[in-house]
């Protein structure tokens, strides 16, 4: 099936005329077996329709700024934990640098994925 995947719409064989397709990127791949894994596998054929596609780039554009500043996040959250210590106490210290590390990766992973928002063939 070919679904538009904002308005979850089937497209029919002239709405695939204007449509466009989603880049099969590694996230697309990463989330598709995933999920052929845990056996809810679609296997849809993902496009974004003629309609939506302004929509689209706006969020996609959103999501781009939205990583860049969750990145940023993490990296102070990691810098904060694992470099407190040493300013604090002078000494370096092997869990809170982890935990740093831990916390920064699990706030990329988890915004990456839960908002992903995957870019459109051709941008
Ligand atoms: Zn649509």
């Amino acid at each position: 099936m070919k679904v538009c995947i904002e308005c979850k719409k089937e497209l029919k064989k002239e709405d695939l005329k204007k449509a466009v397709k989603v880049k099969d990127d590694r996230i697309i791949k990463t989330i598709r077996s995933i999920k052929k894994k845990l056996n809810i596998a679609a296997n849809n054929e993902l496009y974004i329709c003629a309609e939506c596609l302004q929509e689209h780039k706006r969020k996609r554009k959103d999501y781009e700024k939205n990583m860049v500043l969750i990145i940023a996040l993490s990296v102070l959250i990691f810098l904060g934990l694992g470099f407190l210590p040493i300013i604090a106490a002078g000494q370096f210290r092997l869990s809170s640098f982890l935990a740093g590390l831990l916390v920064g990766a699990i706030l990329i992973v988890l915004a990456g994925i839960l908002k992903y928002t995957p870019a459109a063939e051709g941008t």
